[in-house]
């Protein structure tokens, strides 16, 4: 396996919007890129695909200066949110187009075919005409045309995005079994937390044109590099603290906090710093708590309770318990967090 398979550093400037990206993906690796709306998912897939051009800065794929190379000469699969697919030709007529382009002979042509059709299951659909068919076919149909002429990666924008929740669910699990199967490398771009997390290898979290943090999903979920990266991909407590270094790591003194805590070693300075706690790491508790606090909001989930803490003036605390709550509205309550949950994120300027 190439590490360095995709290389990545690139500018792009529109009048109100600047984009610069720097990463590599390794050579069978699926990687999400995940950001909120008008971050610059697409601009950079547009980038890689060769559907627009750098201002600065060079793509290379597998050894190869892709930079100034015209899209037809990438052989990078592409599949859209919206699928893109040809609505005057069948599925079968879709798939064998990229590979008509190719110039493949008849023979082989037919017969990748063929083996895409069954690789999806869409076999029995091949003489139907797109419109006809359902949100999920189409995807499917997308899928195959994009993979049939076996190209050095794929690259897919939303690709799940106009379907419903559960239908979403399967293809993503479907897709996430055919890379595995097939090896190939795939960039995957997702405004949803939940697909990112659950579907790559590594991902990136992206803000106004600029890469915070890649890493794994549980890395970049349980050791946010960034504000941003920690509320972005779920519900996180962020606290003003002061880190004091200490032999063992650090001790930390929340803001309004009744104690300190201790920190095993981390890396970073000392001083003001933002202290993360995943809502399911706050904890009630009687006895020497880290907070006390009114009950101020108890919404019924189902799995179990989301619960807000007012510690302070300015200070609300988020907590998500199980099935069982003693506690109701008004009550005054300590909280402690799970041991080994907090981290450490510098605070911005
Ligand atoms: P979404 O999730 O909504 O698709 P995105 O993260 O993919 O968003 P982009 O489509 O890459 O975001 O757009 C990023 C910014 O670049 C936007 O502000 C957009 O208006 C701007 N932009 C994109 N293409 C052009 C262009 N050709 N000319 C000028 N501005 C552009």
């Amino acid at each position: 396996m190439k590490k360095d398979f995709l290389q990545i550093e690139v500018t792009k400037n529109y009048p109100e919007f600047q984009l610069e990206a720097r990463f590599t993906v390794a050579e069978g690796e699926f990687f999400s890129l995940v950001g909120p709306s008008g971050c610059g998912k697409t601009t950079l897939l547009r980038l890689i695909s060769g559907l627009a051009r750098p201002d600065t800065g060079r793509i290379i794929l597998d050894g190869r200066d892709l930079t100034t190379v015209p899209v037809a000469e990438r052989n990078i699969g592409f599949v859209f949110q919206d699928y893109a697919l040809f609505p005057h030709l069948t599925v079968e007529g879709n798939i064998e187009y990229g590979l008509k382009i190719r110039r493949l002979p008849v023979d082989r042509r037919r017969e990748r075919t063929r083996e895409m059709l069954a690789l999806f299951e869409i076999g029995g659909l091949a003489d139907r005409r797109v419109q006809d068919l359902s949100g999920g076919e189409r995807q499917r149909v997308a899928l195959a045309r994009a993979l049939a002429p076996e190209p050095f990666l794929l690259l897919l924008d939303e690709p799940f995005a106009a379907l419903d929740y559960g239908l979403r669910r399967r293809l993503r699990r479907e897709l996430k079994e055919l890379q595995s199967k097939l090896g190939f490398t795939a960039i995957f771009v997702t405004h949803q937390q939940e697909e990112a997390l659950s579907l790559s290898g590594r991902l990136a979290v992206m803000e106004a044109g600029r890469i915070l943090q890649v890493g794994s999903a549980m890395e970049v979920y349980s050791h946010p590099s960034h504000p941003f990266v920690a509320t972005f991909l779920g519900d996180a407590n962020l606290i003003p603290c002061t880190a004091q270094r200490t032999p063992e790591g650090f001790t930390v003194y929340p803001q309004g906090g009744k104690r300190c805590l201790h920190l095993p070693v981390q890396e970073g300075p000392a001083g003001p710093h933002l202290l993360m706690v995943r809502p399911e790491d706050v904890l009630f508790t009687r006895q020497d708590p880290v907070y006390t606090g009114e009950v101020v909001t108890i919404e019924y989930l189902g799995y179990g309770f989301a619960v807000e803490v007012k510690v302070g003036a300015d200070l609300v605390l988020k907590m998500l318990t199980g099935k069982e709550m003693d506690h109701v509205l008004g009550e005054q309550v300590g909280l402690a967090f799970r041991p080994q949950s907090v981290k450490l994120i510098p605070r911005p300027e």
